[in-house]
């Protein structure tokens, strides 16, 4: 049976994980933006898995339970720093943080360090409209294991791409092409799993 599309209204405003869920999902899941009336709450959640529940939960609700409705939650656990920044990746060096000041704060407090393992962990959400019995909510999650560099590399990705080396590459994602962090990263390992779900459930 071929699985039908389904279009899904993606829960965030990042742009980075916008494009990456768009070619991920493909052909299975059309990714809608949020529209921009829909306010998404804070990430008050203890975990990702939490947070990508309260992100979805309040955009399904605010479309009126018409609309399918798909939430990443993704941070960076660094051996070093016991899992920090973990949830609070996008806060890391304050409420209002960019993306380079985050990762900055983290080269910053890993100076001197020997020990540079961590992991991207994704965590995705999908709350589906109830009907014919089928699926209501899915959960699928994904995890890159690499290494932190002590200077950030290359132009790609977003977030804390440049100072991210996957296991078994010698360059970090933001000096690789989109189509080589798609072959190994914790969204796409997460987005497979959603697809495979979805497949499974007929949808
Ligand atoms: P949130 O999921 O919106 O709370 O934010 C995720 C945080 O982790 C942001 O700071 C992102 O930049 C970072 N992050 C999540 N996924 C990735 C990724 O694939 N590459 C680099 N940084 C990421």
């Amino acid at each position: 049976m071929r699985t039908a599309v389904v279009e899904a209204v993606l829960a965030s405003r990042n742009q980075g994980k916008a494009a990456e869920l768009t070619r991920l999902l493909r052909p299975v899941v059309a990714v809608v933006p949020l529209p921009t009336e829909v306010a998404l709450p804070p990430e008050t959640g203890a975990t990702l898995l939490e947070n990508a529940c309260l992100k979805a939960e309040a955009a399904f609700a605010a479309l009126g339970g018409r609309s399918a409705v798909l939430a990443d939650d993704s941070g960076l656990e660094v051996d070093a720093l016991h899992g920090r920044p973990g949830v609070l990746s996008a806060r890391f060096a304050g409420e209002t943080a960019s993306d380079q000041d985050n990762l900055q704060h983290l080269l910053a407090a890993l100076q001197g360090q020997a020990q540079r393992t961590a992991r991207f962990v994704c965590e995705l959400v999908m709350l589906l409209p109830l009907k014919d019995g089928g699926p209501c909510s899915l959960r699928a999650r994904g995890t890159l294991e690499g290494t932190i560099i002590a200077e950030p590399r290359g132009e790609h990705g977003f977030g804390y791409d440049p100072i991210f080396v996957p296991v078994g590459w010698d360059h970090s994602i933001a000096e690789g092409r989109a189509e080589e962090k798609d072959a190994v990263s914790h969204r796409a390992a997460a987005a497979r799993s959603l697809r495979e779900q979805l497949a499974a459930a007929g949808s």
